[in-house]
């Protein structure tokens, strides 16, 4: 019988909104309406068993000042700023 081994892995280069970085930031949810809250929940709740981080330090870089890709975390398809973002410890098999 045939083992499969779940191994952790970083899933880098996802880009999110300015909503989406506010609430992996800091928790800030004031800014948002409740139809939006769904949205941005249903995003953080696919990690694959890992957490949101946003970019920072020399990752900064990861940054983009204007798009029109939908959000990597709530897929909204609002135009604006990205976030540099990550999931760390993601679990694959
Ligand atoms: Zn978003």
């Amino acid at each position: 019988m045939a083992i499969t081994e779940r191994h952790e892995e970083n899933i880098t280069g996802l880009h999110v909104c300015v909503d989406c970085a506010a609430v992996i930031a800091n928790g800030d949810w004031e800014q948002i309406d409740d139809y939006d809250k769904y949205d941005i929940r249903q995003g953080l709740a696919r990690t694959s068993g890992g957490y949101w981080v946003l970019d920072c330090g020399e990752n900064e870089e990861n940054d983009i000042d204007f798009s029109t890709t939908p959000c990597d975390c709530c897929r909204r398809k609002w135009a604006g700023a990205r976030h540099g973002a990550s999931i760390l410890d993601a679990l694959f098999s």
